[in-house]
């Protein structure tokens, strides 16, 4: 029998809660709303508890979470959050919740779970560099090659890149705490909702709204083009979901690229290359199975305290 994973995904509004058989067989699943963590610490160990006392001993834990958070195993702060906005969040370590396991628990961020999980058996298979990007209530890329995420001294923010804001078409001053109007705090959904007082999906027609988010969100398509030369770029997430955002998307990064790139990945209208995540929603807690996997035959800093 395959060995138990626990897997969650953590998210800004839920998290995602799953004992999972390695081989991805789905055995129990629940969601929590995201509050802090002395509120959503009891309900992890909660669930997994009753989980393993169902199906039996959990063999590793998978997490891709929302940061910032430390990811680098070779850290000792490693699945520790950093700098979060978020109440209570800075400095919580997943090791305090999931310690008493005594099992190896691997942490990445939401999207480098995510882009694992679409490499493995969604719309990345086949691509030796994938980069996938969550346009939600942040924004976020996870970047693979040949099956590893890629970081630096931490992971990438590719959220908070600057883009260009033409203050007479948008006067909207964005909401990002830190930059105003960096990527984020012009395109995710909040920033959407507190200029126009509704979701994208609601602003769909005419189309001149989701032109604007979209004109944003090629920017960093074409860094990430430019930057990273990906096979495929997946972009996930709740206002991708808006109707025409994704053809949009298409057409504003093929104008911006303006034939400089010659690839037979970069096909016409960009139809094969920008596309949404095979999995649908489950992309994130595919991706944290897949981690919890990995952490059963890789190495992973284990002196987390019981
Ligand atoms: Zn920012």
């Amino acid at each position: 029998m395959a060995p138990l994973i626990g897997a969650i995904e953590a998210g800004g509004t839920k998290f995602v809660l799953a004992l999972a058989r390695s081989d991805g067989t789905v055995l129990a699943e629940t969601r929590i709303a995201t509050r802090t963590p002395a509120e959503c610490f009891p309900d992890i160990a909660a669930f997994f508890e009753q989980a393993g006392a169902a199906h039996g001993p959990i063999a590793a834990f998978g997490i891709g979470s929302f940061g910032p958070i430390d990811i680098d195993p070779a850290s000792p702060g490693y699945g520790t959050f950093t700098t979060t906005p978020k109440p209570g969040w800075s400095g919580a370590r997943y090791h305090d919740v999931l310690g008493r396991f005594g099992v190896p628990i691997a942490v990445d961020t939401d999207v480098n779970g995510a882009v694992l999980g679409e490499w493995e058996s969604g719309a990345g298979q086949g691509c030796r560099t994938l980069a996938y990007t969550t346009v939600g209530t942040g924004i976020g890329t996870g970047v693979l090659r040949d099956g590893v995420s890629l970081m630096g001294f931490s992971h990438f923010e590719s959220g908070h890149i600057p883009v260009p804001h033409d203050r007479a078409v948008d006067p909207y001053a964005g909401f990002c705490p830190y930059h105003g109007d960096c990527l984020e705090g012009l395109a995710a959904g909040p920033a959407i909702e507190r200029r126009w007082g509704q979701s994208l999906s609601k602003l769909a027609s005419p189309a001149d709204k989701v032109d604007l988010i979209a004109g944003y969100v090629a920017q960093l398509a074409v860094s990430l083009i430019l930057l990273h030369m990906p096979d495929r770029l997946i972009f996930g997430g709740g206002v991708m979901k808006t109707p025409g955002l994704i053809p949009a998307l298409r057409k504003a990064t093929e104008a911006r690229l303006a034939g400089y790139i010659k690839a037979p990945q970069l096909d016409p209208g960009l139809e094969r290359y920008i596309v949404g995540p095979g999995l649908g929603d489950e992309a994130g807690i595919t991706g944290a199975v897949a981690l919890g996997r990995r952490a059963l035959t890789q190495p992973i800093r284990a002196d987390y305290p019981a």
